[in-house]
């Protein structure tokens, strides 16, 4: 750990005036040689996540966590959704430990184009909204890992699918969901935000999204107690690169920076509170909301894959899809060896 005491920026060597294609500087990181100390801080900025990121994840590998715990597993929770144009009760969880896919108890309603958001230290999974059987829900349930079993909430006054949502965890007996945009009365977006609190167990509606959207991702940073909601769809073709953040403490929106591309996002804050955002068919970026930044940290192995979610575990993120788990931490892909079929 010497090098963290250490300053960042190796000095190479004293220029004359007058060059302009040596390096001034490198990183002492990663060696990389940079020819302004500005681009060198910009680097810096990233090279020092990244690479702190890389020291922790050895101490939260799932390996590591499942070495340590012989009783306990990490299960990735696939739940309904749309097959061939059915929508789905039936619900997976795919076992780290077993490294295989099980059946687990089935929704109690059908639902496709819903979202899904865990309380992961209660053993709690929400399922909310969606297109069901007939018409949009405006339902939602939730399973507790526990009790194996589905129980429903209260319905929040806007059915909605293509939507997205987000926890915020308060203490460990209090979260709160929130369900945003999506796609409503089978003909518009809406910029509708709407809030479910497990004490009070009641739904309120928030002030709105400045520009209404759907299939976009949206995750809570605890550093500016604020949701972040990044590109999606507009209307059924176009896609959008803005970004607003929902500030809990002034119930209001703001916009922020844009995305480096358009496009319908999945996005995920870690556990040291770093935002990593999805553009599908396109890149992973890490957002930085104070500096209000996007750095583009991999492109997808895969051209134009769309259609997955992401989630984390430690400091790794999980991206799946109907064919692939890659695990990402942050620069390096591995694809998990899974070949049972599911759907997300
Ligand atoms: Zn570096």
């Amino acid at each position: 750990m010497s090098k963290m005491s250490e300053s960042p920026i190796k000095k190479s060597r004293a220029l004359p005036a007058s060059s302009t294609t040596s390096s001034v500087s490198s990183c002492s990181i990663c060696n990389e040689e940079f020819d302004s100390r500005n681009k060198l801080f910009k680097h810096l900025a990233i090279c020092r996540v990244i690479d702190g990121n890389k020291r922790d994840a050895d101490n939260t590998t799932i390996s590591k966590y499942l070495e340590d715990n012989k009783d306990g597993d990490i299960y990735l929770y696939v739940l309904g959704g749309r097959l061939r144009g059915r929508t789905l009760r039936t619900c997976e969880r795919y076992s780290f430990r077993m490294n295989k896919w099980e059946e687990t108890i089935h929704l109690e309603e059908n639902r496709g184009s819903h979202t899904a958001a865990g309380i992961v230290n209660k053993g709690l999974v929400y399922v909310l909204g969606g297109g069901g059987m007939q018409s949009n829900l405006n339902s939602g349930e939730v399973f507790s890992i526990k009790s194996n079993k589905w129980s429903p909430i209260p319905p929040s006054s806007k059915a909605r699918h293509a939507h997205s949502s987000c926890s915020v965890i308060f203490t460990e007996d209090h979260h709160q969901l929130y369900v945003i945009g999506g796609w409503i009365d089978g003909k518009e977006c809406t910029s509708s935000i709407e809030c479910y609190d497990s004490i009070k167990n009641v739904w309120e509606e928030k002030n709105s999204l400045v520009l209404p959207r759907k299939l976009f991702g949206s995750t809570y940073h605890k550093g500016t107690n604020s949701i972040y909601c990044f590109g999606g769809l507009i209307d059924n073709l176009l896609c959008t690169n803005r970004v607003e953040a929902y500030s809990l403490d002034k119930n209001c929106m703001s916009e922020c920076v844009t995305l480096p591309f358009v496009g319908s996002t999945s996005a995920i804050t870690t556990n040291k509170d770093q935002i990593y955002v999805v553009i599908h068919g396109k890149a992973i970026v890490l957002y930085d909301p104070l500096l209000q930044t996007f750095t583009i940290l991999a492109t997808l192995p895969l051209k134009e894959w769309f259609c997955f979610d992401i989630s984390y575990f430690g400091m790794y993120s999980l991206i799946y899809s109907d064919i692939y788990i890659l695990i990402q931490s942050p620069t390096i892909f591995r694809r998990q060896n899974i070949s049972s079929w599911w759907c997300c």
